[in-house]
């Protein structure tokens, strides 16, 4: 598939239009962001690990009938994808209560949840993505009534697949963030964006041992060997279940706080 012109970048991918125009290409980049970009590094191999493993939660939930934009990964870095409009949401679905929750409502870190709590956050660098409720969506017509219901039922069924899905490799799904989009060749509400240890918190089940984004916001190093066990449980790096030595990447070239 031939790559057209840059459509898009954002913090961890960038967009480049296709032959077709109701397809587009996604190319994951090394770079690491946290903390509305106050953090920066170059994860070498970050990028390519999150295309795969990606690529093999949504073709998945393809599988048990949950609508997405992957169409097949093209390569080590990029995959094809049916080109969307992205509601400006972040979805947020938790089992437990960790990160912002629990500072925004003083709550004990790994709490469990009796039932999973979905928030929304509004999609804007500029204002660090605020928590807002289902009536600001509504209100400021970032998505319809109708297709708040729709994502919000699919948000469930897909906390339901994953929790199993990890749950079988030993892994806690502590919470995610997925995006949803409208199909710019019908206008149908699918889940875009990436499901993956960027977008997750994934822990250990037996140490709880954090195997996602979180070893870089909380600078607890070997975040390409984190991603790495999780591709390696979802049978993605058979190298390593073959005993033959992990796929070694160096070490982040660069890591940048700036200053307020
Ligand atoms: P929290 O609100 O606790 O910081 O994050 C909740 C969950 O959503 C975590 O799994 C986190 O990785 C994910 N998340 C929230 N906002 C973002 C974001 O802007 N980018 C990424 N990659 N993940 C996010």
């Amino acid at each position: 598939m031939k790559k057209g012109k840059k459509l898009y970048e954002g913090k961890a991918k960038i967009i480049f239009a296709s032959a077709d125009k109701n397809l587009v290409i996604q190319h994951f980049k090394d770079e690491a962001t946290a903390f509305n970009n106050q953090k920066k590094a170059n994860i070498e191999g970050k990028g390519i690990l999150n295309n795969r493993i990606s690529e093999h939660i949504l073709s998945a939930l393809k599988d048990v009938g949950i609508e997405n934009h992957l169409v097949k990964r093209l390569n080590m870095r990029e995959q094809l994808i049916e080109f969307v409009e992205i509601i400006p949401i972040e979805f947020i679905v938790r089992n437990i209560v960790t990160g912002s929750l629990s500072k925004r409502l003083d709550i004990e870190d790994g709490t469990k949840l009796n039932r999973p709590l979905i928030e929304f956050c509004y999609k804007s660098d500029k204002l660090g993505d605020p928590l807002v409720s289902r009536e600001h969506i509504e209100t400021f017509d970032w998505a319809s009534t109708q297709d708040l219901d729709y994502i919000i039922a699919q948000c469930f069924r897909i906390n339901d697949f994953l929790l199993g899905m990890f749950k079988g490799i030993g892994i806690k799904l502590v919470d995610f963030k997925i995006e949803f989009g409208k199909r710019k060749s019908d206008a149908k509400v699918i889940l875009a964006d990436e499901i993956s240890p960027d977008t997750c918190r994934l822990w250990d089940a037996d140490t709880d041992k954090k195997l996602d984004k979180d070893r870089f916001r909380k600078d607890l190093g070997d975040l390409v060997e984190a991603y790495q066990e999780v591709a390696r449980r979802l049978g993605i790096l058979h190298e390593q279940v073959n005993n033959v030595r992990p796929i070694k990447f160096p070490k982040p070239t660069e890591v940048k706080i700036k200053k307020k």
